[in-house]
């Protein structure tokens, strides 16, 4: 081996782990552990929330194909390939069947599925890749928390009654999809030196949901609103809105999608309390961050 190909090689070397060392510093830097927020990912039609805490993550949901990954690649650091808590908040296609395709590209600590809909029809698939994988199953229902640091997010729906409660229901409830009804609704609180701060997050919640849930009083304000069920005209009243205020409100709802998401008298019952919207639609991949007393959301 001549000394000029020796040197090429050494100077690769060093050079390869110079870069190596410099990108896993950056990657470091960019999660300190009280670093949050909140990505409410573009994915098209459906849910995909990204809600980071440090190094910990939960993915709640992760719409209905394959662009759920490109969005994760963009918005995680490459380095960490664990996802702690991976949430399917009811059987829906828009809202399950993207999480297929993340068993083996990241290490999944735990799928968390409501208990009332764990035997529903949409998540067959995504339980045969948990076993497949060997990932734990953990049902939940209102009350369960989790905590990282100064963060928490508290189950608040559903009930393990909650597809019995809707049988006792008259008629003009038929209209809602139990599935939707009894879809996880989580709350984001986060607190620091600056104060705290509340994000509620709907999945595809529908009027009913928010109607029950004001009953059992777990309803509060919040800074941020997770809007229910894309923008459809069977959630989001006006007495719900009364009582959460949301400053920023968020849609996660595709392009042209087929279903007229979001729907006009939403958005204009979101203009009477003066809060924000912001639209996948429109925005693309939206973050939230703690900041001051509340939160910066922007695209
Ligand atoms: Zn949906």
């Amino acid at each position: 081996m001549n000394k000029i190909f020796t040197k090429k090689i050494i100077i690769f070397t060093i050079t390869s782990f110079v870069l190596i060392g410099l990108v896993y510093t950056v990657s470091l830097f960019r999660i300190s552990p009280d670093k949050s927020s909140i990505d409410f990912l573009d994915i098209g039609q459906g849910d995909a929330i990204l809600v980071r805490q440090g190094w910990d993550e939960m993915l709640i949901d992760g719409g209905q194909d394959r662009s759920i990954l490109a969005q994760l690649g963009k918005t995680r650091p490459f380095l960490d390939r664990k996802i702690e808590y991976v949430v399917g908040t009811h059987p829906h296609d828009d809202h399950v069947i993207g999480l297929l395709d993340i068993f083996g590209r990241y290490d999944i600590g735990e799928i968390i599925l409501p208990r009332v809909l764990a035997d529903g029809q949409g998540y067959i698939k995504l339980l045969e890749k948990a076993k497949k994988f060997n990932v734990p199953v953990m049902l939940v229902s209102a009350g369960e928390q989790f905590i990282f640091g100064n963060m928490a997010l508290t189950v608040l729906w559903p009930e393990d009654d909650c597809l019995d409660r809707l049988k006792v229901l008259d008629a003009s409830h038929n209209e809602h999809d139990p599935y939707n009804t009894c879809s996880l609704v989580m709350r984001y609180d986060h607190c620091n030196e600056n104060g705290c701060r509340r994000a509620l997050l709907m999945a595809d919640a529908t009027s009913l949901s928010e109607e029950l849930m004001m009953a059992d009083g777990t309803i509060t304000q919040a800074d941020i609103l997770k809007i229910g069920h894309h923008g459809s005209r069977f959630a989001t009243t006006s007495e719900f809105l009364s009582v959460v205020k949301p400053k920023d409100s968020v849609i996660q709802v595709g392009e042209k999608n087929n279903f007229g998401h979001p729907n006009y008298g939403v958005l204009l019952r979101l203009k009477n309390i003066s809060s924000k919207i912001w639209r996948n639609d429109l925005h693309g991949p939206i973050r939230a961050v703690p900041e001051g007393g509340g939160f910066r959301v922007g695209p």
